[in-house]
């Protein structure tokens, strides 16, 4: 029998992504799609025209510096002293990556060994769990469980073992939307400083929230030196493409994550770096708007999700909102995933691929609501016939 196809077996489960193949059956069927999270209006035009200008000048599209250039580094180190308090030193303190994915994959396969534990929330990003596994590391999962998809602080304490090295945070959290409390975050960071944890912390949507307060754990008290923060520019500029992301943390965390960075892309993206260093500056009034915009889409799509007779747990960030399908009369969320567009024309994404105790998740549906009010009145109407 041939050997091919093949794929080792850190990587056996992780050959697709459901985001991509639900945006790949979205095309197929020429369904609304609600499943991958990306906007479909373009982020501002001072950032947009950045990256134009950039190309245009000649001077950055060869290979800018390992770490990134100066200028998006000193805009990610203001960017973080701004909005958060935290103080950065650009040159040894910040890393520019492809995107919050090498970021996270990167750090990851850095600062774990062969057989650690890395203890993470579940539901998780996709992404952390092929990488946890790519690194040979063992994922470790304490459960996040709706309406307010709160935990166990000593179900959290009893997950780290001797082994464990690293926890991934996220928040605000894709898929749920939750905003970590600072209390949440408090009892996290007791965990992690008592049991000397690296926290690896995704705050791609920091600047997407509604109601709650968004809390870096790094500004924590014991935090600053064990936290490895990461970002990108697609969600808060809606340029998902361009994979312009970044770490900040102590040198030597910075130096450990450049080790694996520099052999995974290298460098990437000259001129849009550029542009997101413009769209770093840009005043308060812009990222107030954004969350505003966001927030009455959120208001827009839970309503109608309600109006179907489906269960939704409001979110307070990111652009995703779940909804439990067992109050329509289903229960298993990969199955109505997959009927959806066709019986309806509408995309979603089911909850339990993000899951390790799929029990948890398996009548979990995700809706982003990052598209064109329109859109989403379509999707809304679309959706009131399944009932
Ligand atoms: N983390 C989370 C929680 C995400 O939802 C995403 C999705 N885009 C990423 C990381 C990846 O970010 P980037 O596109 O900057 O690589
Ligand atoms: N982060 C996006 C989501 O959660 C998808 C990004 C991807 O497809 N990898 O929908």
């Amino acid at each position: 029998m041939a050997r091919l196809p093949y794929v080792n077996s850190r990587l056996q489960g992780y050959q697709s992504t459901i985001f991509a193949e639900m945006s790949a059956l979205a095309v197929r069927t020429g369904a609304i799609n609600l499943g991958q999270g990306f906007p479909d209006t373009d982020g501002p035009t001072e950032v947009l025209e950045a990256a134009v200008a950039a190309i245009r000048s000649g001077t950055a599209n060869q290979y800018p510096p390992g770490i990134g250039i100066a200028e998006l580094r000193h805009a990610v180190a203001r960017h973080q002293g701004r909005f958060w308090g935290m103080e950065v030193d650009p040159d040894s303190e910040v890393l520019i990556t492809a995107g919050a994915s090498e970021a996270l994959a990167a750090s990851i396969l850095a600062l774990t060994e062969v057989g650690d534990d890395v203890l993470t929330f579940e539901p998780w990003y996709d992404l952390y769990g092929a990488v946890i596994s790519m690194a040979g590391a063992v994922r470790k999962v304490v459960t996040l469980r709706p309406p307010d998809y709160g935990f166990d602080p000593d179900e959290l304490a009893a997950a780290v073992t001797p082994r464990t090295r690293l926890l991934v945070l996220n928040s605000p959290h894709n898929p749920t939307g939750k905003v970590f409390s600072r209390a949440e975050l408090e009892a996290i960071a007791s965990v992690a400083v008592e049991r000397d944890l690296i926290v690896v912390t995704d705050e791609v949507y920091e600047h997407l929230t509604f109601d709650g307060e968004h809390i870096p754990i790094a500004t924590l008290p014991g935090m600053a030196d064990r936290t490895v923060t990461i970002s990108s520019g697609g969600k808060t500029f809606a340029v998902t493409g361009w994979k312009i992301g970044w770490v900040c943390a102590r040198p030597e965390l910075v130096a450990a994550v450049r080790t694996a960075k520099q052999w995974l892309t290298y460098v990437s993206g000259g001129p849009f770096q550029h542009a997101i260093a413009v769209g770093l500056d840009l005043g308060d009034d812009y990222f107030k708007a954004q969350a505003d915009e966001l927030r009455a889409k959120r208001d827009r799509l839970s309503a109608g999700l309600c109006s179907t007779g489906l269960e939704v747990f409001e979110p307070s960030g990111t652009y995703f909102i779940t909804a439990d399908i067992r109050s329509i009369g289903h229960d298993d969320g990969v199955e109505f995933c997959w009927n959806l567009p066709e019986r309806i024309g509408v995309a979603a994404v089911p909850n339990v691929v993000m899951y390790d105790n799929v029990d948890e998740g398996r009548h979990l549906v995700r809706f982003a609501f990052c598209k064109q009010h329109d859109v989403l009145d379509e999707a809304i109407t679309r959706l009131r016939t399944l009932t």
